[in-house]
């Protein structure tokens, strides 16, 4: 970002209480975390639950922050600490609100392409995707991680400069009408729905409501000239177009299906046929899809299909479905489908999501304790039982949060699902996991390979009894589970 403190005043309906030296000067980044900020920084102080901004403006002003956005009555030493580095500050009514301001206001700078990205499962890992396939060609600024709420989202557009080509905005909800108020200032070119599934439906009530909000980024998107990238695979793929109003709004519709039926899709009606799709779909012995990618309708192939082979890092069918959604943006971008193909090649996976990796004792762990829902819960065990491993397969699940009056029935399903896997043990922990171990032995699972643990040192006991070398551990649960602590309890 480059605003200058008059223009941060000006935004964010603040007044100086320490007037700049020179109103003029580049403020250059934004930062409410003093211990991270800057030369060139504007900090802003947040009231936190548990520690209040207010308290780190000096330090904030002392590891170079020029400007400092209050809104309670200022101490008389930050005063003085402030008119004597010469740094400002203003207060404003809002401070959260006046981070949302600011990129509002940075984003009317901006020159390059804004694509905004949803969905219930994969956001993080399609954001990667799209951000990987962009930069092969282009200069791109994307989310940081999963930084996707109120806060993280104004953070990635003023990380962009000016000229950056293609700025890439994971957005994540959990009630209707956030994806509309991030929309208000993130106004993006394009949006992309990964998917509509169950996670949040405690909040929403049905995935009818979850896809009403989801379409909202789609709603958001400017008449005539935007383009929505939709999962033709989705259940709810129709419903969003349509409350999308995509067609009466002129909105181009650019369909993407990673899924066994997208070649039947093809052949099918024509508002149903995917533009970005995959063929000949394998797994690899680590689980890892080979296919076939295909486009058709994009500029500079004069109408004719399109094809590149593709062989992806990240393991699991979902990420084909997952890459042809950022190959889908990529060559919307006129990047050519064969350099997609090899930046999806060589794109890894974030920590945490079905990381794989070497435990001390000679067995293989598969982390995907980062979080959990219905979703990538099924996906996480269907990649995991291909997983070609001389030993056995072993699943370590636990609780799935934000399902509500769902939970229990959510739960069940992943039990019953496992039951028609080739999975060797099931170990279940937390209290709505035993759901998940009733649902298998119901299905019927052996009960001499189904485990309740009552805490993560059952777990822990009953892996060191059962689990040998060339066996396979996936570990998988909500992230409130912290079962993070099982794999670095396997691994260290
Ligand atoms: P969050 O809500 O925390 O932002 P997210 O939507 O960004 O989550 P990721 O972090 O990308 O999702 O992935 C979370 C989990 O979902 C991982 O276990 C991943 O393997 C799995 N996953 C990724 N893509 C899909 C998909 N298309 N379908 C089902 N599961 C998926
Ligand atoms: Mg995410």
């Amino acid at each position: 970002m480059r605003l200058n403190a008059k223009q941060i005043a000006a935004c964010t309906g603040g007044a100086f209480v320490v007037e700049p030296l020179d109103a003029r000067a580049l403020v250059t980044g934004l930062t409410w975390d003093s211990r991270d900020a800057r030369a060139g920084d504007v900090y802003v102080a947040l009231p936190g639950e548990r520690v209040d901004g207010h308290d780190f403006i000096g330090a904030a002003l002392r590891g170079g922050a020029v400007c400092a956005l209050v809104m309670q009555p200022l101490d008389e030493a930050v005063r003085v600490l402030a008119t004597e580095l010469g740094a400002c500050i203003i207060e404003v009514p809002d401070t959260a609100h006046a981070v949302a301001d600011i990129a509002a206001e940075w984003r009317g700078h901006l020159h390059g392409r804004v694509i905004a990205l949803t969905g219930s499962t994969g956001k993080t890992t399609t954001k990667n995707l799209v951000r990987d396939v962009l930069a092969s060609t282009l200069t791109v600024v994307a989310t940081a991680g999963n930084q996707n709420n109120e806060l993280g989202v104004p953070k990635t557009l003023l990380a962009a400069e000016q000229d950056t080509q293609a700025v890439v905005v994971e957005m994540g909800m959990r009630g209707a009408g956030q994806l509309a108020d991030l929309c208000d200032y993130v106004r993006p070119d394009w949006g992309l729905v990964v998917n509509v599934g169950e996670s949040h439906i405690e909040l929403l009530g049905s995935r009818e409501n979850i896809a009403r909000a989801k379409a909202e980024l789609l709603c958001a998107l400017p008449e005539g000239a935007g383009r929505a990238f939709v999962n033709a695979d989705d259940d709810y793929a129709d419903f969003v177009r349509e409350h999308a109003r995509l067609d009466a709004r002129r909105v181009e519709t650019v369909l993407f299906d990673g899924s066994a039926a997208a070649a039947e899709r093809r052949a099918g009606a024509d508002a149903a046929r995917p533009a970005v799709w995959a063929e000949q779909v394998e797994l690899d012995e680590q689980g890892r899809p080979r296919f076939e990618l295909h486009a058709v309708g994009f500029d500079g192939a004069d109408g004719a299909e399109e094809g590149a082979r593709c062989a992806l890092t990240l393991r699991g069918l979902h990420n084909v479905s997952n890459a042809c959604a950022a190959a889908a943006v990529g060559r919307a971008c006129g990047i050519p489908l064969a350099v997609c193909a090899d930046a999806l090649a060589h794109a890894e996976p974030e920590a945490g999501r079905q990381e794989v990796v070497r435990a001390r004792g000679g067995f293989t762990v598969v982390n995907d304790a980062y979080n959990a829902n219905p979703d990538s819960m099924r996906a996480s065990l269907a990649t995991f039982c291909a997983l070609d491993v001389p030993g056995k397969h072993v699943a370590v699940l636990g609780d799935m949060g934000e399902l509500g009056s769902y939970a229990p029935a959510c739960h069940a399903g992943i039990g019953t699902f496992a039951a028609t896997l080739p999975l060797d043990r099931l170990v279940c922990v937390g209290e709505l996991s035993l759901h998940i171990a009733d649902a298998a032995e119901r299905a019927g699972m052996e009960p001499d390979r189904i485990v309740r643990a009552g805490s993560l040192s059952e777990v822990f006991g009953d892996l060191d009894t059962c689990v040998e070398p060339g066996d396979a551990v996936l570990v998988k649960a909500s992230h409130f589970m912290g079962l993070e602590r099982v794999v670095e309890g396997l691994v260290n």
